[in-house]
This record gives C-alpha cells, sequence and structure tokens, in this order.
C-alpha cells in the first residue's frame, strides 16, 4: 500500500513561481502571471505567459481540509509528471519575500 508523504527539500522560490501550476477548487491558475481557468489536467503551459510547469500545489491541502489526502491523490494521479509542493509553505516562503522587498 502506498501512501503520500511530504518531503522538505531546499528549493528556490522565484523559481517555483515561474513554473508553478495552482489548482482550486475545479481549475487551476499560474502562478507567473495569475491567468485563471487553466485545465492542469492537462496544461503543459500557460496558455497565457506561455510558463511550462513543473511544479503543482493545492488550496485545498491545508490542516484543515479534512480529504486532503484525496486531493494530493486525485491530482497526482492526472500530472504524475508534476512535483507536487504544499501550497501553504509557498505561500509562507513567498509572503515572507514580499515582506522583504516591501522593506527594502
Ligand atoms: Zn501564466
Amino acid at each position: 500500500m502506498s501512501f503520500y508523504i511530504r518531503i522538505w527539500q531546499a528549493c528556490d522560490a522565484a523559481e517555483i513561481t515561474k513554473h508553478l501550476l495552482i489548482v482550486g477548487d475545479l481549475t487551476a491558475d499560474c502562478a507567473a502571471c495569475r491567468e485563471l481557468g487553466i485545465n492542469y489536467a492537462a496544461a503543459k503551459a500557460c496558455p497565457k505567459c506561455g510558463a511550462i510547469f513543473r511544479f503543482i500545489a493545492s488550496r485545498n491541502t491545508g490542516k484543515l481540509d479534512r480529504n486532503r489526502g484525496g486531493t494530493v491523490k486525485r491530482i497526482k494521479d492526472r500530472r504524475p509528471d508534476l512535483t507536487f509542493i504544499d501550497y501553504e509553505d509557498y505561500k509562507e516562503i513567498t509572503g515572507k519575500e514580499h515582506a522583504r522587498n516591501f522593506f527594502k
């Protein structure tokens, strides 16, 4: 039986933003240009800015999302080619970077 476990890895948040697809309830959006309504099951690149997707995250995998295991499986089954990252981790890191840039 297989299950999902998160792996912690050093990363470059700016590099992830250039290649990240963020899945909402039904469709996804591009982290690079914020284009909405992307079909995450099929899109290899953003139809608006052309970003090549290498990472995927879901807004429904937080601690309070009851079926987050099911959400991860559904997305991974459709997109085994993309690296699944944790949306809350991503938000936390990019939020810190925005704050740092703001005070420069
Ligand atoms: Zn885009």
